[in-house]
């Protein structure tokens, strides 16, 4: 709301938020990398970038590229844009993908919302656009 009592909608695609503990996840993304941290003490795969290891409060997280291959945990496909500015790209599905490494990354999922399931696998892109994001597809060697 503005001063006016007016509602604002806004006329761009949102940005993500970075947080320090992520940038090298960013820097890995402008290079076409998919990057994430896992711990120096239990060995876990750890996402979204942090400090300590969640798991057992070691303070070694290390950074790995990961394979970028995932299958789908959760998804839903939004229907209706909740802004103009969303007009050309709905119906769109965003969703919980399951890394090979063992973490779960939220994304968009680029692919006909009709054939989308629970457990498919999947793969990520890096498609050229002004923030880049790792968005995934469906693997190319499925089977
Ligand atoms: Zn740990």
């Amino acid at each position: 709301m503005s001063e006016q009592g007016e509602t604002v909608v806004a006329d761009r695609f949102p940005e993500p938020r970075r947080t320090l503990d992520a940038e090298p996840f960013w820097r890995g993304i402008a290079q076409g990398r998919l990057l994430f941290q896992r711990c120096g003490g239990c060995r876990t795969a750890v996402w979204p970038p942090r400090s300590y290891c969640p798991y057992c409060d070691a303070p070694g997280l290390s950074w790995e590229e990961s394979s970028g291959t995932a299958e789908i945990y959760s998804f839903s496909t939004v229907m209706r844009p909740p802004t103009p500015v969303w007009n050309d790209k709905a119906p769109y599905t965003v969703g919980l993908v399951r890394l090979a490494e063992g973490y779960y990354l939220f994304t968009e999922i680029d692919e006909e919302w009709q054939g989308i399931a629970i457990g498919q696998k999947v793969e990520v892109t890096f498609p050229p656009r002004d923030v880049p994001l790792p968005i995934f597809k469906y693997a190319r060697n499925e089977g």
